[in-house]
């Protein structure tokens, strides 16, 4: 008998948004949007889930909702808008996936309504991933509170939480229907959630753009001063470089390629290693300087520009290196990451190191004995820098 076949094509657009002040209710941004969504102007329903951090350092935020979708009243508010915990907890305990697939089944949210997420990109991830199971899919708004949610995982494709102790071993890869990146929120973060999301930049000029490299080098000091003009063009930039990359390669990850996680290998392990103690963009951080260091010291990346980049890192008040990355004999828990990375991507290993800056190549074995020196090398030149 003949074989069937059968082969389409999923178009899938997005857009993000750069404002401030989102909910004030002279900002139509959010309005205008779900109008243009909604041209038969039939009943749609907006569900708020909201990450506590920002639930408290913004204690008007729920009444601006209200208000906001009070007078911009063509979709309906779901009143009572949910706070739950943000930070990686969120990711870690799958209660709270149940409480939003619970809320979900509670109050009628279809496929044609709408689940806004509003806080860091852990928050956003689990919300992701429960709008996208629920129902087979429901449309979901990102709305990232933290500068790493607003460059990097927010305007991607991945949803997920944490199993196994493994990070996002629950996941999806599905869009969403818009991103808003509200600058206002960014004030009340801590230094070091401020700081943390710079390390994607840094992870994708690296692999992409020497120019924007440079841009960082010059001024790393305002950013880690707050100031909020250059956080804002870093912002706009990574997210522009991300979302191009996420076009022009293989947004679902069909391959075993994916750049975007230079220096994730190490990083994702050490957040576990530590017990969450080191925050994503911070392992990232440090996972850029030992696969940098890698890069030199496997033949690929000069010294000078290695310096280059472990010098930024530390401007950007970085660490460079942590007791858990360090290689000792026998069994060393942070190799297990290697493999942990092969598995999460499927097929064979591949890791991407740095032959220049803004250029690199991906290999598919790294070699231990060096993966020690460059952790041990980092340590030398971190505790340099401490006693200095
Ligand atoms: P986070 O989500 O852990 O948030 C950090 C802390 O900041 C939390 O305590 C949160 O409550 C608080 N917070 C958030 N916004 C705030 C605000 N405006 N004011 C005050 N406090 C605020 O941190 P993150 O760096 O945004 O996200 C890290 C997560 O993102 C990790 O789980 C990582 O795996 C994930 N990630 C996902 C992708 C992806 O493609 N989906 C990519 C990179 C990272």
């Amino acid at each position: 008998m003949e074989h069937l076949q059968q082969s389409f094509t999923v178009q899938y657009n997005f857009n993000v948004f750069f404002t401030t002040a989102l909910f004030s209710v002279e900002n139509d941004l959010l309005s205008s949007f779900l109008s243009l969504l909604n041209p038969a102007k039939t009943v749609k329903k907006i569900f708020f889930v909201v990450d506590d951090g920002v639930a408290n350092a913004h204690p008007e935020l729920k009444k601006q909702i209200k208000n906001y979708f009070s007078k911009h009243h063509q979709t309906q508010l779901v009143q009572d808008i949910l706070v739950i915990p943000g930070g990686e907890a969120v990711k870690n305990e799958a209660k709270y996936l149940d409480v939003v697939l619970e809320a979900v089944n509670t109050h009628g949210i279809d496929r044609h309504s709408y689940i806004a997420a509003i806080g860091g990109g852990a928050l956003l991830d689990m919300v992701g991933y429960a709008a996208t199971i629920a129902h087979r899919g429901i449309r979901h708004i990102r709305i990232p509170t933290t500068v790493l949610s607003q460059n990097d995982s927010g305007v991607g494709v991945k949803n997920g939480i944490n199993f196994f102790n493994k990070k996002n071993f629950l996941g999806t890869f599905s869009p969403p229907v818009a991103v808003f990146n509200d600058c206002s929120f960014l004030n009340t973060l801590s230094d070091r959630d401020w700081r943390s999301g710079i390390a994607e930049a840094l992870k994708i000029a690296l692999i992409k753009d020497a120019e924007f490299f440079d841009w960082l080098e010059a001024n790393a000091k305002p950013m880690v001063e707050r100031n909020m003009e250059a956080m804002n063009y870093q912002i706009w930039k990574c997210a522009k470089l991300h979302m191009e990359h996420i076009k022009s390669g293989d947004p679902f990850e069909s391959g075993s390629s994916r750049p975007l996680d230079f220096g994730h290998w190490s990083a994702h392990k050490l957040e576990y290693l530590s017990n969450f103690e080191v925050k994503h963009g911070e392992a990232v951080a440090m996972g850029i300087a030992l696969d940098t260091v890698y890069s030199n010291l496997s033949g690929r990346l000069s010294w000078a520009d290695s310096q280059r980049v472990l010098k930024l890192i530390q401007a950007l008040g970085f660490e460079l290196t942590h007791r858990l990355l360090q290689v000792n004999e026998g069994d060393s828990p942070i190799l297990d990451g290697l493999e942990e990375f092969r598995e999460h991507l499927g097929g064979e290993l591949t890791v991407t190191l740095l032959t220049g800056l803004g250029s690199a190549e991906e290999v598919h074995k790294m070699d231990s004995e060096i993966i020690k020196e460059a952790a041990k090398f980092l340590n030398q030149q971190a505790t340099r820098k401490a006693t200095s």
